[in-house]
This record gives C-alpha cells, sequence and structure tokens, in this order.
C-alpha cells in the first residue's frame, strides 16, 4: 500500500486517541489487520477507506494520492484471501452443492433434536439444481435423517437467484426456519444480513507487482502468501492438501457408473491398477498423473468431497500433479503447502483480473486456470526462480485460450473429467519449456490473463455452461 495511506490512518488514528483494536472494531477487522494497513502490508478496500473518512470526518480524497484511489475511490484494489479460493465442500458446482451443503451442515447443528428436514430451493437452484445434484448433496449431509427436498419454479420474489429455504420439524411441528442465499464461491449468506464481499487483504492484484515486491524483498511467492495471511492460514492449508489427498484416494478407490445419466464409467481404478505391455517412465507418469486427475474429477461428478482449485469442475488438476510429485520425489507435505500458495496466488490474480467461472468465460477461465496454478506449483516445487514460474502459468493460460464451456447434458462429465487430465499433463509441460526458455519469452502473465478475459468475452454464450452448442448438442 501507499506509504502515505498507511502513515494518513496511523496519525489520524492515533490524534483520535484509538487503539488499534478500538479502530478495528468501528470498522468491523481485527487489531492484526489495522497494523498491516498501518504497516502498508495490505490495502483497505475503496469501501473501508470510506468508512475511515466518515469515522475520521476527513474527505475522502484526503487519502487520494495514492494512484489506485485517486483514479476511481471506489473500484477496488488487492485481491482477496486465498480461503476465498480454495474451498472444501461437496461438487460439482461451489454454488449449488458447496453453498448448500454448508448451509445443510449449520441448520443440522442448530437443530439437533430435529425429527426431520425440508429444504425448498428456489431459482437457478431450483432449476438448475437436480442437474448439478443439489438435491443429492442435500439428502446426504442431513442423513441419517430424513430430508425432503423441492424446487420451486416459480416463484420469482427472491432477493438473490440461488436461494434455498430451510425448515426443521420435531414431533410432525415446525420447530425452525432459515432462508439462506448460495452467493457464489461456495460462500452463504443469510436473509437478514447484508451480503459483503469479502475483504481484499493483498495489497497488489497484478503479477508485475508482486514480482517486483519479492524480488525487492528476496522473498519467494509463496512468502508473499504467508506475510499476508492471517496465523490460522498454515492449518488451513494443511487442511485443503488432506482434502485433496482423500478425494485422490477416494476416487482410486471407487468404481461404477456416475449418477446423472449419461452412463459414464468411472476411469480411475482401472487407469491406475492398468499397465502398459512395455510401459515406459514416460507412460507411466502419464497414466498415474491422468489417474489422480480422473480419481479428483470422479468423486466431484459423484457429488463428494473436493477442493475447489481454482473450482469444482477443474479440482483435478493441481492435486494430480501435486500428489504424483509428492509420491515420486517425497516431498514433505510443508513443501506441498508452499507450492498450493503459489498457485492460489496466481488462480487468485486469474480470478481477480478476469474470471475463473465457465459461465463467465468458458473453459480456458477454470481449466486453463487450474493448468495455470499447476504449473505455478510445480515450479515452486522444483525451486524454479519467479520468472521461470510466471512463465510457466503463462503458457497454461495461453495455451487454454478460447476453450470452450459445454459439458453435455449440463453435467461436469464429459467433457470436463478428461480435460483435468490432459491440463495436468500440460501444466508438467509448461514447466518443462518454461525452464528451459524463459529467457526468450514475450508475452507477461498479467497480458496473457487480460487476454483471456477479453477472449471469455467475445466468446458466444452459447459456449460458456448454457448446453446450447459444441458438444453439450451431442445427444448420448
Ligand atoms: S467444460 Fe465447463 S463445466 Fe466442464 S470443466 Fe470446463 S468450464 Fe467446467
Amino acid at each position: 500500500m501507499s506509504k502515505n495511506i498507511a502513515d494518513k490512518i496511523k496519525k489520524l488514528r492515533l490524534k483520535n486517541n484509538m487503539s488499534q483494536k478500538d479502530f478495528g472494531a468501528l470498522i468491523g477487522i481485527s487489531d492484526r489487520a489495522v497494523s498491516k494497513w498501518e504497516n502498508g502490508l495490505s490495502n483497505p478496500s475503496a469501501q473501508n477507506l470510506i468508512a475511515i473518512s466518515k469515522i475520521f470526518n476527513v474527505p475522502v480524497d484526503y487519502f487520494s494520492e495514492s494512484v489506485s484511489v485517486k483514479n476511481d475511490i471506489v473500484k477496488a484494489v488487492g485481491m482477496e484471501s486465498l480461503t476465498e479460493l480454495y474451498k472444501t465442500g461437496r461438487g460439482p458446482s461451489s454454488s449449488h452443492t458447496i453453498g448448500p451443503e454448508k448451509a445443510c451442515i449449520a441448520f443440522k447443528n442448530r437443530n439437533q433434536n430435529a425429527e426431520y428436514f425440508k429444504v425448498v430451493l428456489f431459482g437457478s437452484l431450483a432449476k438448475t439444481g437436480k442437474g448439478h445434484g443439489t438435491d443429492v448433496v442435500i439428502e446426504k449431509t442431513f442423513a441419517p435423517i430424513n430430508c425432503n427436498v423441492e424446487f420451486n419454479y416459480t416463484e420469482t420474489d427472491i432477493k438473490h437467484p440461488n436461494t434455498m429455504d430451510l425448515y426443521a420439524y420435531e414431533k410432525e411441528r415446525l420447530v425452525d426456519r432459515l432462508r439462506v442465499y448460495s452467493v457464489g464461491g461456495g460462500s452463504i449468506a443469510f436473509d437478514d444480513v447484508e451480503i459483503e464481499k469479502p475483504e481484499r487483504i493483498y495489497s497488489f492484484d497484478k503479477f508485475s507487482d508482486i514480482a517486483k515486491y519479492c524480488k525487492e524483498n528476496d522473498l519467494r511467492l509463496y512468502e508473499y502468501v504467508e506475510q499476508t495471511e492471517n496465523n490460522c492460514f498454515y492449518e488451513y492449508m494443511l487442511n485443503v492438501w488432506q482434502a485433496m489427498k482423500r478425494s485422490i484416494f477416494n476416487g482410486l478407490n471407487d468404481e461404477g457408473i456416475l449418477p446423472g445419466g449419461l452412463e459414464v464409467q468411472k476411469k480411475a481404478k482401472s487407469l491406475f491398477d492398468s499397465q502398459h505391455i512395455d510401459e515406459s517412465a514416460e507412460t507411466r507418469e502419464n497414466r498415474m498423473v491422468c489417474s489422480y486427475a480422473f480419481a479428483v474429477s470422479e468423486q466431484n461428478a459423484s457429488g463428494e468431497t473436493i477442493v475447489t482449485a481454482p473450482t469444482c469442475g477443474a479440482a483435478g488438476v493441481l492435486p494430480a500433479v501435486l500428489y504424483y510429485q509428492q509420491q515420486k520425489h517425497k516431498f514433505s507435505d510443508d513443501k506441498i503447502i508452499k507450492a498450493l500458495e503459489t498457485a492460489g496466488l496466481i488462480g487468485n490474480l486469474i480470478k481477480t483480473n478476469a474470471s475463473i467461472s465457465g459461465a463467465e468465460c468458458g473453459c480456458q477461465a477454470e481449466i486453463g486456470s487450474a493448468c495455470a496454478m499447476a504449473s505455478a506449483a510445480l515450479a515452486e516445487l522444483f525451486g524454479l526462480s519467479i520468472d521461470k514460474i510466471e512463465y510457466a502459468a503463462e503458457i497454461a493460460i495461453e495455451h487454454h485460450l478460447g476453450l470452450t464451456c459445454d459439458p453435455i447434458c449440463g453435467l461436469v462429465q464429459i467433457p470436463c473429467i478428461e480435460r483435468n487430465a490432459v491440463a495436468a499433463m500440460r501444466a508438467i509441460n509448461a514447466v518443462n519449456l518454461a525452464s528451459f526458455l524463459w529467457n526468450t519469452r514475450k508475452i507477461s502473465f498479467d497480458r496473457v490473463v487480460q487476454t483471456m478475459k477479453e477472449t471469455g468475452h467475445d466468446l458466444s454464450s452459447s459456449y460458456k455452461e448454457t448446453s446450447e452448442a459444441g458438444l453439450a448438442r451431442i445427444k448420448l
């Protein structure tokens, strides 16, 4: 953050005899977050700057010497926590399964004596909930207690397109009711609480700025992440990695047909168990990495637990690459977490400056982003320089540009599952290329992210998760 803003905030707080804790309480943030602002380690959002100006009765442009604020005071700068990117929950959709699952867990916990539950889905949750398995995830979450899921297709007077009502009953009597909104990315909000965007805790939102800062301060990218996130972050990431490994393990031990009616067979286990008649080390590597990617993606398609990386549909790419490397080189979990943090930074930059949503920018935004994250993670595991990490992530996005989102029947199965496996192999390829050719590159990571965004907006909506064109038109 601008040293100037940091100094001004501190000066105003001290002039008003406020502790960091009291000042933070007025804004709704911790004293640690205030300390980070005052030390220039993170940025107040534009909304927070407006709140600060009100508290101290100064005009908003009092802070306007910062370039980012001067141009557009309401334009948010920086990035959200990586905890908003990596979310653990049931697939296949963060808004249609992870969010509702979270709501049901909270509701079940506060109604421990309930004899049965009822959930009514509205808006998009009602219209596309069947295809995404929202009802199945809700029933699984309440199990062994019975839950009746209803789809209300007619109610339009709702505050958010993904709305759900939850009811709890004891002895035929309604004992609790809650309206919940699944507001995207696995986050939920409640009826009388205003839906707020998470705070932007990262001071930079361009790779070039982060790279410059890291080089000046002799930091690896993951160290910038650790410097910015809070004290519980390491434990959070450890849980993320454990959940990723569990999804691989469960997927490799699962067989049968995926739900949804396409009769798609689960293939992770057979891929893992097969052996080429004359298997080379390269063939084996390909088979192992792909079987891990299939394992996670099939768990996702089955409504089982995965970690968004950056989304449910692309959840298999990053764990497949990292798990293979951990098996091969015996990397410690600690080293893998540093790689995950590096990958998270890449995913966060794409999420902030373009999109990670297939519905917004096509599959390039989901699988392309996952491939870039996996490339960066692998490059970090190998201890490559920041420039090489950047080049690897740039290559990964560049060769997914224009990729359409056209899943058959709207199910996250064909082409999604294979696409995870292919992207995992591409990530390995991108790192190899980057490690040899990095000093010949012409295109920056920031530029390719911008191009991905423009390409995504130019794509016809038929190719953006609407099932209207491409592979989605094939009748099976
Ligand atoms: S095709 Fe669409 S649903 Fe499937 S992984 Fe790509 S973006 Fe996700």
